[in-house]
């Protein structure tokens, strides 16, 4: 088994003598700012004057412009959207890092599809929580913590690792599990996980799925519940004991649905796709189309968002929803969304 690393392994000596700049107040940025404040660390917060900077604020932080930010910093922690980081990191990170720093990332992206070149006297490393940040910041809070890789692209200082390593228990993650990668692994694994599985798989198999139910002249109220509101149980199943644990919950007439006909929706010939998807992953393809369309200012992006909100199960969904207050974001929910 991999070597898991967890609070107690993990030295935090070396990163208490620094200076941390978290570079972007979202999701993870506002995260990270408050768990590793809240760890004793000194943090100041870089962002552009707005909604982020009067937030950071309100919560208490040191707040900077980014220039200012990175200058008074030992490490920089970039956790600004992947597709501005570039630019923010040409004009405002890179002439303000000094020798013997460290630039750090919660993706491997921009550097591992260059477009992020680091200059050769600093550390560069990653610490990716492997959960959103608003449940990096809850689970922090609540005494535990979210799983996180860390991952070292120049050891610059010799102690780029340490330092990682610090971070991530710094943001909680050594209550989870700290585990080593490299960018690559980081940054292929991320996006096949997102594209096959989590987000793309899934959200192809919801609908595929409710279309060939209601094209069956079935309800879509029924088609709506059966393919996309009762996934939530059978996912909490397999996180909390795995594949097994589901199975043990179900009736034995859904094991042997699954067992029958599972493998003959997602077959040998989607691992083949989803082989191919891997395979442009790793070759920069994938990368290289969405650097293009930002550029393009997201032209197709955009479209496809706009076709998907009409689809009739979000159309139903929405309307069902309605009726079942109890599956209404939470205040909570909804105000850590405004960090999102
Ligand atoms: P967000 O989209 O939440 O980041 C938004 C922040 O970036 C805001 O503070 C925003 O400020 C600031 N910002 C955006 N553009 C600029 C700019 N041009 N100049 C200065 N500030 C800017 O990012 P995430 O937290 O989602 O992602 C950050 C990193 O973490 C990414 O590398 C991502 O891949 C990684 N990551 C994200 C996860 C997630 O669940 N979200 C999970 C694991 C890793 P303003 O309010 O002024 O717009
Ligand atoms: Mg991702
Ligand atoms: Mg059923």
């Amino acid at each position: 088994m991999a070597n898991v690393l967890y609070h107690n392994d993990i030295q935090d000596e070396v990163l208490k003598q620094k200076r941390i700049a978290v570079i972007g107040y979202g999701s993870q940025g506002h995260a990270h700012a408050q768990n590793l404040k809240e760890s004793g660390y000194d943090v100041v917060v870089g962002v552009r004057a707005g909604k982020s900077w009067s937030k950071a604020e309100q919560d208490g932080m040191t707040v900077k412009s980014v220039a200012e930010a990175v200058a008074h910093a030992d490490v920089v922690m970039v956790l600004l959207p992947d597709e501005h980081q570039p630019s923010v990191y040409q004009h405002e990170i890179k002439p303000n890092l000094e020798p013997g720093n460290a630039l750090a990332f919660a993706h491997g992206f921009n550097v591992h599809f260059n477009q992020v070149v680091p200059p050769q006297d600093v550390d560069v490393f990653l610490v990716a929580p492997k959960g959103p940040g608003h449940l990096v910041r809850r689970t922090f809070t609540e005494g535990a913590g979210v799983p996180a890789l860390y991952g070292v692209f120049k050891d610059y200082t010799g102690e780029a690792a340490s330092i990682a390593k610090a971070y991530a228990k710094g943001i909680g993650s050594g209550r989870a599990g700290v585990l080593e990668t490299s960018f690559q692994e980081e940054t292929e694994t991320d996006l096949f996980g997102e594209q096959a599985v989590l987000c793309g798989g899934l959200s192809s198999l919801v609908k595929a799925g409710f279309e060939t139910l209601t094209e069956a002249g079935y309800q879509p109220e029924v088609a709506y519940f059966e393919c996309l509101h009762e996934l939530k149980l059978i996912v909490d199943l397999m996180y909390e004991g795995g594949l097994e644990n589901m199975r043990y919950s179900i009736s034995d007439t859904a094991q042997w649905g699954d067992f029958v006909s599972g493998k003959r929706i997602v077959d040998a010939s989607t691992k083949e796709r989803m082989k191919e998807v891997l395979a442009d992953i790793q070759s920069g393809t994938f990368a290289k189309g969405w650097i293009l369309e930002n550029q393009a200012n997201r032209p197709e992006f955009t479209a496809i968002n706009a076709q998907e909100s009409k689809h009739p199960i979000e159309q139903v969904g929405r309307e069902l929803r309605q009726l079942m207050p109890f599956v209404q974001e939470s205040e909570k929910a909804k105000s850590e969304k405004e960090v999102v």
